[in-house]
C-alpha cells in the first residue's frame, strides 16, 4: 500500500485558482453556489457538460495554462517572483514577516512546481507533461541554489538567533522557521565553501544514483528459455530463445513458475548491485559531512520517531510480539502447501503471498463479484459525504469546471464546504481510467492552504489520482471492496489537505512527517471497514437492498487470516531499511545484511543467488523511513480504538480529531497530536497525556500496532 501513496514535495502552491468561488473573508459563511450539486449523482451518471457555454481558462483554473507554452510563462514569473522574494527577505529585519516571506517565496516556487508535478505524471497530452516536467527542473534547480544561498540563510539565523524575538513568535510560526532553517542545513549551509561545493555534488550524485537504481528495481531478467520446462514457459514473455521475467508472478497457482519466478528476478545483477552499495556510502557521506552520525540520523530529524534507536526499538519489540501469530500463519500456509504440492511443501519465500489469499478464499467467500454491486462509486461517494457531514459537519459538492480547467472529459471537481465556515477547498476526483494514466493511487497537494497577506486564506487544492473502470449502459461504475478501501483511504488525505488550516503553505495538510502522514488516510480504513458506516451507503444498484451484515463481518474477518506473517514481512522489510542507513561502512555485504536480517526478522529461508534488496524500490523515496507505515498504521488504530470505535458517528469526537490532529498540518510536532489522543471515551480530562515518555510510547504503538486485523 505504500506503493499508492504518494508523498508530496515539502511546500505548496498558490495564488493560482483566485476568483470564483474562492471570494470572502476566512471567517463568513459563504452562500452555497447554485452550480453546486449533490455529490453521489455526479458520480453515477455522465456528467452533463454545460461548459460549453463557460469562459475559457486554463488548467485548474490558472490561465497561462489554456496550452503547453503557458508553463514558461508561470514558471518565469515565478522565478521573477522568487527573486524580489528574496532580496526583500535580506532587507528585512528580524521579525515574524521573515517566515511570511519565507512562506510566500516557497509558495511562489511550489505554486508552479506542484501543479508541474502532477501534470507531468497524469496529462493526457504528451507536450503538457514535457512542458512540465521542463518547468519542475527549472524550479528543482532553483530550489536547490535558495538552499544553499548564504544570504538568504543569514536571515533567518539572525532571526532564530534572536531570542526576546523568538520567544514573541506562536509555536507554529516558530516551527516553521526551523523546519527552513533544517533544509538549509541538511543543504550544508553552514560549511565552508568548498565543503559546501561537496555537499552540492553529492546532492547531484544521489539524485543520478536514485534515478538508476530506480530504473534498475524495474529491469526485467532474462533467461535462456531451455533452463525451463517446457510446461511454464507460456507464463513469461519469449524474446527469441530468451523468455523475459518482469516480475514475482506472486498470485500465480502454479508453485513452479512462482519458484522460477522469483529465482530468476531477483538473480543478481552486479551493476545495479555496485548502483546501491554507491547509493547508500553517497547517503552516508552527505549526512556525515553535513554534520549527522547516519543517514538514518538525518533522515529521522522533525519525525514522529525522531531518530534511528526510536525506530528500532517499535521494530524489535514488535517483531517480538508478532513472532509467535507469524510462526502459526506459516504452519497453516505448509499445511495448505502439503494439501495442494504434497511432492514439494516447504514453505518458501515466492508462497507466502499465494497461499495467505487460499486459505483467505478458502475460509471465507469474499468473491469481489459478490461487492462489487454494492458498492456504486455514486453510493460510495454519498457514503463518505454523510460521515464527513455526521462527523465534521462537511458536505462535498460537485461544481461544475469551465472549460480548458481539467485534463480529462471524466474529472470532477468536489467543492468542500462546511456548515458554519463556508467553502474549504477544492478536491478534483482524476478517478477513471484512460490510456497512459499510471496505475497508482495518490493525493497529490496542487495548492497548499495559506493564510494571506491581506488575510483572505488561500484555499487548499488536491487531486486524488484512482484507476476506476468506467460505467457501462447498463451498470454505473462499481467497486470492489479493495477500490472502496482504498477510496476512502486517498480521501483521508483530501481531508488532511481540506482540514489543514495552517497559516503557513510550507505545514500545509499532507505536509507533514513522512510517520504521520499515512494517520488520517489509514484512520478511514478503519470507516470504510465498521459494519456502522458501510451499513449507511451500500445499497444494490439495482434492487437498493442493504449490504448484509454478514458479508461485511466476512470480509473484516477475512483481513486477519495471515495478517500477522504480512505485518512481520514489513517488519523485514523495515529492519533491513534502517540498517543500510544506519552506520557505514556496512559490516557485510547489502545481500548478506539480506540473509541475516530475513533469516532474523521473518522467518521463510533466505535464497542463495537472490538479491531482493535490489528490486527494493521504496529504499529511494522513503530511505530510512520505510517503517513509516507500519508505525502510522499503529498511531491510526490508537486513534480508531480510543475515538471512533465506539461511535463512529461522534460528533464531539470529530471536531476534537480535528482540532487537535488534522488542523495543524506540519505545523505541530507529530508526537504532541498523538499524546493527546484521548486515553479513554469516558475520561474527564480529556488532555491527559497518553504516554509518560518515548520508551512507554513506543510499547504502546507496539500494542496498537498488533491490533490491527490488517497489515
Ligand atoms: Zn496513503
Amino acid at each position: 500500500m505504500l506503493a499508492g501513496c504518494r508523498r508530496v514535495l515539502p511546500a505548496a502552491l498558490g495564488r493560482a485558482l483566485r476568483g470564483r468561488a474562492a471570494a470572502g473573508g476566512s471567517g463568513g459563511r459563504r452562500a452555497v453556489s447554485t452550480s453546486w450539486c449533490p455529490v453521489g449523482a455526479a458520480f453515477d451518471v455522465k456528467q452533463q457538460r454545460g461548459s460549453a457555454a463557460g469562459r475559457e481558462t486554463g488548467l485548474f483554473g490558472v490561465p497561462e495554462l489554456s496550452c503547453p507554452e503557458g508553463f514558461q510563462e508561470a514558471q518565469d514569473k515565478a522565478l521573477q517572483e522568487s527573486e524580489q522574494l528574496v532580496q526583500k527577505a535580506c532587507s528585512t529585519p528580524p521579525g515574524p514577516e521573515i517566515v511570511m516571506i519565507f512562506d510566500q517565496l516557497s509558495d511562489a516556487l511550489c505554486r508552479v512546481a506542484d501543479l508541474a508535478d502532477f501534470v507531468k505524471i497524469a496529462h493526457p497530452d504528451f507536450a503538457f507533461r514535457e512542458a512540465a516536467e521542463e518547468a519542475c527542473r527549472n524550479i528543482g534547480t532553483m530550489v536547490e541554489k535558495l538552499n544553499t544561498d548564504v544570504e538568504l540563510c543569514q536571515s533567518l539565523r539572525q532571526l532564530l538567533a534572536d531570542e526576546v524575538v523568538m520567544d514573541s513568535l506562536d509555536p507554529e510560526t516558530r516551527r516553521v522557521a526551523e523546519l527552513f532553517m533544517f533544509d538549509f542545513e541538511i543543504s550544508g549551509i553552514h560549511l565552508d565553501e568548498e565543503k559546501r561545493k561537496k555537499a552540492v555534488n553529492l546532492n547531484i550524485k544521489i539524485l543520478d544514483l536514485c534515478n538508476e537504481f530506480l530504473t534498475g528495481t524495474h529491469l526485467p531478467n532474462k533467461i535462456d528459455k531451455h533452463v525451463l520446462p517446457e510446461h511454464i514457459r507460456y507464463n513469461f514473455t519469449a524474446e527469441g530463445n530468451y523468455l523475459q521475467v518482469a516480475g514475482l508472478h506472486a498470485d500465480c497457482p502454479d508453485d513452479l513458475v512462482r519458484e522460477a519466478a522469483y529465482k530468476i528476478f531477483l538473480y543478481p545483477n552486479a551493476e545495479q548491485l555496485s548502483c546501491l552499495e554507491e547509493l547508500l556510502a553517497s547517503r552516508n557521506s552527505l549526512a556525515q559531512l553535513v554534520g549527522y552520525n547516519t543517514f538514518a540520523h538525518r533522515a529521522l530529524q522533525g519525525t514522529m520517531a525522531k531518530n534511528p534507536e526510536t525506530v528500532t526499538q517499535f521494530l524489535e519489540k514488535l517483531s517480538d510480539q508478532l513472532s509467535q501469530r507469524t510462526q502459526k500463519d506459516f504452519e497453516m500456509m505448509t499445511k495448505m502447501k502439503v494439501k495442494l504440492n504434497p511432492q514439494n511443501s516447504k514453505l518458501m519465500p515466492w508462497d507466502h503471498p499465494y497461499y495467505s489469499s487460499v486459505l483467505r478464499a478458502e475460509r471465507y467467500n469474499i468473491d469481489p463479484g459478490l461487492y462489487c454491486p454494492f458498492f456504486s462509486l455514486g453510493a460510495c461517494m454519498e457514503g463518505l459525504n454523510s460521515l464527513f457531514s455526521q462527523l465534521l459537519g462537511i458536505s462535498l459538492y460537485a461544481e461544475q469546471t469551465q472549460r480548458g480547467e481539467v485534463w480529462s472529459e471524466d474529472i470532477r471537481k468536489l467543492a468542500v464546504v462546511h456548515e458554519n465556515e463556508g467553502l474549504l477547498g477544492y478536491i478534483y476526483c482524476d478517478f477513471f481510467q484512460r490510456p497512459n494514466k499510471p496505475h497508482q493511487d495518490c493525493h497529490f497537494t496542487v495548492r497548499g492552504g495559506r493564510l494571506r497577506e491581506n488575510g483572505e486564506y488561500q484555499l487548499p487544492v488536491v487531486v486524488l489520482m484512482l484507476s476506476l473502470p468506467h460505467s457501462t449502459r447498463s451498470a454505473p461504475t462499481l467497486l470492489s471492496p479493495g477500490m472502496m478501501e482504498n477510496l476512502f483511504h486517498e480521501m483521508g488525505h483530501a481531508m488532511h489537505s481540506m482540514l489543514g488550516r495552517t497559516r503557513y503553505q510550507h505545514v500545509t495538510g499532507t505536509r507533514c512527517p513522512t510517520d504521520f502522514a499515512e494517520v488520517p488516510s489509514i484512520l478511514m480504513e478503519y470507516f470504510a471497514n465498521d459494519y456502522r458506516v458501510v451499513n449507511q451507503f451500500a445499497r444494490h444498484y439495482k434492487t437498493g437492498q442493504p449490504l448484509p451484515k454478514s458479508m461485511v463481518s466476512r470480509l473484516c474477518e477475512s483481513k486477519k487470516v495471515c495478517a500477522a506473517a504480512d505485518m512481520q514481512l514489513q517488519v523485514f522489510y523495515a529492519v533491513l531499511d534502517q540498517i543500510y542507513h544506519g552506520k557505514h561502512p556496512l559490516k557485510r555485504s547489502t545481500t548478506e545484511i539480506l540473509k541475516e536480517t530475513q533469516e532474523k526478522f521473518y522467518g521463510l529461508p533466505y535464497v542463495p543467488n537472490t538479491a531482493w534488496q535490489l528490486r527494493f524500490s521504496h529504499l529511494v523515496g522513503y530511505g530510512a523511513k520505510y517503517y513509516s507505515y507500519l508505525m502510522s498504521r499503529a498511531v491510526a488504530s490508537m486513534v480508531w480504538k480510543q475515538c471512533f470505535a465506539q461511535d463512529p458517528f461522534d460528533r464531539a469526537m470529530g471536531e476534537r480529531y480535528r482540532r487537535e490532529m488534522l488542523a495543524h498540518g506540519g505545523g505541530k510536532e507529530p508526537i504532541l497530536m498523538v499524546q493527546v489522543a484521548k486515553p479513554c471515551s469516558h475520561s474527564r480530562s480529556p488532555d491527559r497525556f497518553l504516554f509518560t515518555d518515548r520508551f512507554h510510547q513506543t510499547l504502546k504503538l507496539v500494542d496498537f500496532a498488533l491490533l490491527q486485523g490488517k497489515s
